[in-house]
C-alpha cells in the first residue's frame, strides 16, 4: 500500500515538472528592439545558444532553441529581453 502511494506521488511530481517545462517552452524570450543596446550579455548567458546579435545590432532569439529559462532577461542591463 505504501509502495503504491509512493508511485502515485512520483507520478504526480513528474506530471507537474512536465507541465511546468511545457509552459516555459511556450514562452520563448522576446526582444524589444527599441531598448536593446546590442551589448551581447544575453548571448553570453544563454545556455541554449538561442540568442545572437542580428544585422541591425540588436539581439535575436531563435525560438526553436529557446527553452524559456529566463537567464537572458536576468542578465540584460536595460530590460530589453523577457520571457513574459
Ligand atoms: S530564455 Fe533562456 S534559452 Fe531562451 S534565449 Fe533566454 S537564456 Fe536563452
Ligand atoms: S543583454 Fe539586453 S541590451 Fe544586451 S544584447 Fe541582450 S537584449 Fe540587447
Amino acid at each position: 500500500m505504501e509502495h503504491k502511494r509512493l508511485v502515485v506521488a512520483l507520478a504526480v511530481v513528474c506530471l507537474l515538472i512536465g507541465s511546468a517545462y511545457a509552459v516555459a517552452k511556450l514562452i520563448p524570450a522576446s526582444v524589444d528592439g527599441s531598448k536593446c543596446i546590442g551589448c551581447g550579455e544575453c548571448v553570453d548567458q544563454c545556455p541554449a545558444g538561442a540568442v545572437s546579435i542580428g544585422d541591425d545590432g540588436t539581439a535575436v532569439v531563435d525560438k526553436e532553441k529557446c527553452t524559456g529559462c529566463g537567464k537572458c532577461a536576468k542578465s540584460c542591463p536595460v530590460s530589453a529581453i523577457s520571457t513574459e
